[in-house]
């Protein structure tokens, strides 16, 4: 009987020791690139989740439009020559006309001009004038890029800004660069985009939430499930200010430099590109919600919840997959 007892007792430890070795720790690192913070959470070890945020500071360098000496960075000041940019930097770009094409414009990199206008940050808020956007909004035109292979043409006096697509792209490539590792569960935060891979440890879906757009940053209104791929929000309380009873915020239309007007208050995409969820968030903002709509539902596997300002939520076909609750 003791025997018995004694066996027992050393398969149980035995269980748990393989139990330990199958479920890695669930570690966080928290790192600030582009502008935001980057949160990556992931049962592995640390040293790993610490390599991805190297590697993705390696991509913030090639695509930051402040950074000197990054790729977007040297287009911007290359007077009309060409310029030959890293395979990512050009797959971006690439991206980017794409999806300028889909959403007629609306989604435009070339918008720079018009978005250096903008200090969101300044206090108190300082508008640009009607005439410096006017002036802007001549040098936006997406369709005067020029990319051949790895080499970036712009004509002089123009300017690309990635802010609405590379943290997309970023948050692919760390996924899949986890991914490599072995990683088998993490979810991933950048800023407004989050990546997840796989499920939790024990099955269930990981949980997101969208943002409340009345309520501090961190506050969810809505939340839904997510078993891989990507969530990404565009919002207009993310930056901006308010002016005279005006919300003034950074999702702009490319057509005139000021914000989009319209009665959204934010965009969010559901596909398992988070470069292309960024993408198409932005686009869709800026399109509005019934050819925003009309865009998403044209696109394979793509679903979109959009936020009214009054509340109000408007979900694609097939959103409903994602479980989407109100808090
Ligand atoms: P974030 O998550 O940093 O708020 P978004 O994906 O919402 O970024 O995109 C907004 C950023 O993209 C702006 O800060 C600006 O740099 C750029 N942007 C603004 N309007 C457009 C547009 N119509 N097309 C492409 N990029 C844009
Ligand atoms: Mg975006």
């Amino acid at each position: 009987m003791k025997r018995i007892f004694l066996i027992g007792l050393v398969l149980f430890l035995l269980g748990l020791n393989a139990a330990a070795g199958a479920a890695p720790n669930r570690e966080t690192a928290i790192g600030f690139q582009l502008d935001t913070v980057i949160t990556l959470t992931a049962y592995c070890d640390r040293q790993v989740l610490e390599d991805a945020l190297a590697e993705s500071g390696r991509y913030e360098r090639l695509l930051s439009r402040t950074i000197e000496g990054s790729d977007v960075w040297r287009i911007n000041h290359a007077e009309g020559k060409p310029v030959e940019v890293d395979s990512v930097t050009a797959e971006v770009i690439r991206t980017s006309l794409e999806i300028s094409g889909i959403s007629e414009g609306a989604f435009d990199i070339t918008i720079a001009p018009a978005s250096v206008l903008w200090d969101f940050k300044a206090d108190p808020p300082r508008l640009p004038s009607a005439k410096e956007l006017d002036a802007a909004a001549q040098k936006i035109n997406w369709r005067l890029i020029e990319l051949d292979g790895n080499t970036v043409c712009l004509p002089a006096g123009m300017m690309i800004d990635l802010g609405a697509i590379a943290k997309g792209y970023i948050a692919d490539a760390v996924s899949a660069y986890l991914r490599g590792r072995g990683v088998e569960s993490a979810i991933l935060s950048f800023g407004g985009n989050i990546i997840c891979i796989g499920t939790k440890p024990d099955g269930s879906p990981w949980k997101v939430g969208i943002q409340d757009i009345d309520r501090p940053s961190g506050e969810a209104m809505l939340a839904l499930e997510c078993t891989g791929g990507s969530v990404v929000t565009s919002g207009i309380y993310e930056r901006g200010f308010d002016f005279e009873g005006v919300r003034y915020h950074h999702l702009l239309d490319p057509a005139t430099g000021w914000p989009a007007w319209n009665d959204l208050a934010s965009v969010t995409v559901l596909t398992d590109s988070s470069m292309y969820a960024d993408a198409l968030a932005t686009a869709a903002f800026v399109l509005g919600e019934e050819k925003g709509m009309r865009l998403i539902e044209s696109l394979k596997d793509t679903e979109a919840i959009l936020i009214r300002r009054d509340r109000t939520v408007l979900c694609s076909s097939g959103a409903g997959a994602y479980h989407v609750q109100t808090r």
